[in-house]
């Protein structure tokens, strides 16, 4: 693995997930951060292996490895093995907080997707994950425009941070549905860079769990 030098640059957007697997629904959803927001670079975070590993979850070096793959040939895309490195159960704030400790001056950026940002208020510390940055929540199919940007204005008042709505190709395309696809057999193209496809068949991913 080889991580994102968070010195490198000043502004970033960041999309925390599992990324098991990354699909078009994350990279159109980044893209259009990336093109709305004034940032360097917005950087995929895989999160580290559950420290009780089920079956089913794809080890952190591959869901990685197909997130650095999908986003080698777009300098607006990157990808952060931090949360890999930390390992077991890591919570957004103290990922900011360790981005800070590295470059203090980083302007951070934080998105969600719909379903991630109507759960904001059971997140660890919201106060604090607010100070640190800001968020932006972007919308996703089955999710309602007009209560999101409610909650954008809730968050604000709730917790003094700063949110905002943004929307992006509405792709309705999920993990859980793309590893579904693979254990029945169905096709996943279309849906996923070629090259998380074909690192799927490679490693014979999905097949089961
Ligand atoms: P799973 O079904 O396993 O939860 P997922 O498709 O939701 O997978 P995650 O890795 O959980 O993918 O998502 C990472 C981030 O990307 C989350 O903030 C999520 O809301 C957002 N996201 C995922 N898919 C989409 C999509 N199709 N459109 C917009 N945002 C998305
Ligand atoms: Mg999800």
């Amino acid at each position: 693995m080889d991580g994102f030098d968070f010195k490198s640059c000043g502004r970033i957007a960041l999309v925390g997930g599992a990324f098991d697997p990354v699909h078009f629904g994350h990279l159109a959803a980044a893209q259009t951060v990336y093109e709305n927001f004034d940032v360097d670079r917005v950087v995929l975070m895989p999160l580290g292996d559950a420290p009780h590993k089920s079956l089913s979850s794809t080890p952190a070096a591959e869901r990685y490895e197909m997130v650095r793959e999908a986003v080698r040939d777009n300098p607006a895309l990157a990808v952060s093995d931090m949360e890999i490195r930390r390992g077991g159960k890591t919570y957004t704030v103290d990922t900011l907080r360790q981005i800070k400790d590295i470059n203090p001056d980083m302007d951070i950026y934080f998105v969600m997707g719909a379903d991630e940002f109507k759960a904001i208020d059971t997140w660890r510390e919201p106060e604090s994950l607010f100070s640190l940055c800001r968020v932006i929540a972007v919308s996703r199919p089955g999710y309602d425009t007009a209560s999101l940007i409610k909650k954008t204005a809730e968050v604000k008042e709730r917790y003094g941070g700063e949110a905002s709505f943004l929307e992006v190709p509405s792709l309705d395309i999920s993990s859980s549905d793309l590893r579904k696809r693979i254990r029945d057999g169905r096709s996943v193209k279309y849906l996923i860079p070629k090259e998380a496809e074909e690192y799927i068949i490679r490693h014979d991913l999905y097949k089961e769990g």
